[in-house]
């Protein structure tokens, strides 16, 4: 009989946790499984704002894909996927078209602009570990640009951050840290940086423990962070973002960086992939396979899945995206081996958001942290992620270690 292909698109936090998890229970003569991914590097998304704001360099936030495979067992491409027909069982790549017994869409996120005119084109966005670097990069420019001409142009020094959800603030945090050094580094005084982070709902961290939000603004203020909130973006120019401050009142920031972090939709591939979903995101079953596609299994931010506690979306997070793909994984295998399929079950262990390298905020198993201890604590999270995939010697490659 044909060994199954098990076809495993991307190699982000659920993609790559799935093979190394199908190929620690799948025997060799089992089946066949490859994974496709742009890169031959996968990326940690979770560290992208401290490659974006300059606090880590972009190759500390990327491992090889070889490094962590067995490829004994796992058949590693490296191309983009530029098209899946899950009606025709087909997948075309820029290296040639597969087909599949089984597949996991693990392609990640995009960002969402919700329509905003002038945020495609105007505004950057931490999607990926190039476009951290451009940001990095393009902030430096400015800074380097303001030194060097002769009529100094201020505005170039502000920085717009859209949105004061997870990632918005993590940026922010390590803004706060990377400024100072930017301005000792190009002779820039300090009171011409203008850092301002705008959001359109009238809270930063939805979600998170009031205390900790208020710890939150107050050490990001204390390091000059400016916060609009409740006052959407409702335009970006190349010179700036339009916000709206009341019924009929706007005002325009001139800005030399406008970053926007303000929402995240699923991989655009899945709107013609044949498979229903909402911003590219996919309901799946409580199997996390694709409604109608029994040989379909969606991971990490391209699946949606409601918290009947709450009966709100889970949050898009590697930690879940690690999880999912422990179970598809093992219903693969079920599937394979003519078993029933188990349901995912998420088990949230909390959430620790960054402030910059030494300080952050956190909620986890029900205890609130804030400083060096909830900083300690995502560095654990950080270091455990690597564990999962590649072992200690990923750690040991890549861990975050300094306290
Ligand atoms: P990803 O990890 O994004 O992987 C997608 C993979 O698909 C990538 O390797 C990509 O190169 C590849 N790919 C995409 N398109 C194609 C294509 N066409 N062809 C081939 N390959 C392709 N979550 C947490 O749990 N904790 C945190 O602290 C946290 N912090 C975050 C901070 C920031 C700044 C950001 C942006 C996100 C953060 N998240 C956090 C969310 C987390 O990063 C995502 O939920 C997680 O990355 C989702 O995993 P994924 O496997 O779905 O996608």
């Amino acid at each position: 009989m044909k060994r199954p292909t098990i076809l495993v698109l991307g190699a982000g936090y659920g993609g790559l946790s799935t093979v190394v998890n199908l190929q620690k229970i799948v025997g060799t003569d089992e089946a066949d499984i490859i994974l496709v991914n742009k890169n031959d590097y996968h990326y940690e998304s979770t560290w992208l704002h401290e490659a974006s704001a300059g606090t880590l360099r972009p190759d500390q936030v990327r491992y090889d894909v070889k490094d962590v495979i067995n490829s004994s067992k796992v058949n590693f491409v490296k191309a983009t996927v530029d098209g899946i027909d899950v009606n025709a069982k087909k997948v075309t790549t820029s290296a040639g078209e597969y087909t599949y017994d089984y597949l996991v869409i693990g392609l990640g996120f995009e960002g969402e602009t919700f329509g905003i005119p002038g945020l495609d084109k105007y505004a950057l966005s931490i999607a990926n570990v190039n476009a951290a670097r451009q940001i990095r990069d393009h902030i430096e420019y400015q800074f380097a640009t303001w030194s060097t001409e002769e009529v100094q142009d201020d505005t170039r020094l502000t920085i717009v951050v859209g949105g004061a959800g997870f990632s918005g603030i993590e940026f922010l945090g390590e803004l706060g840290n990377r400024i100072p050094e930017l301005c000792k580094e190009y002779d820039v005084p300090k009171e011409k940086i203008r850092v301002v982070c705008v959001e359109a709902a009238p809270m930063v961290l939805p979600g998170f423990d009031p205390e900790l939000v208020e710890y939150a603004v107050r050490q990001l203020e204390a390091k000059g962070i400016e916060f609009s909130i409740g006052t959407p973006v409702v335009e970006a120019t190349p010179e700036g973002v339009k916000i709206k401050k009341g019924e009929e009142e706007f005002e325009f920031i001139t800005a030399g960086t406008v970053v926007w972090a303000a929402g995240v939709r699923g991989n655009r591939l899945i709107e013609s992939s044949g498979i229903e979903n909402m911003r590219a995101r996919v309901k799946v079953e409580k199997d996390m396979r694709a409604p109608g596609f029994p040989d379909v299994f969606i991971v990490g931010d391209c699946a949606l899945m409601i918290n009947e506690e709450t009966n709100r979306p889970y949050p898009p997070t590697a930690q879940i995206a690690m999880q999912q793909a422990v179970t598809i994984a093992k219903n693969i295998v079920a599937l394979i081996k003519g078993n029933d399929t188990e349901e995912f079950v998420p088990s949230l262990k909390g959430t620790v958001c960054s402030l910059g390298e030494h300080d952050a905020i956190g909620d986890v198993m029900g205890r609130k942290l804030t400083g060096t201890k909830a900083s300690i604590m995502k560095k654990v999270i950080d270091n455990r992620a690597l564990f999962m995939i590649g072992g200690i010697p990923l750690v040991l490659k890549k861990g975050k270690f300094t306290l």
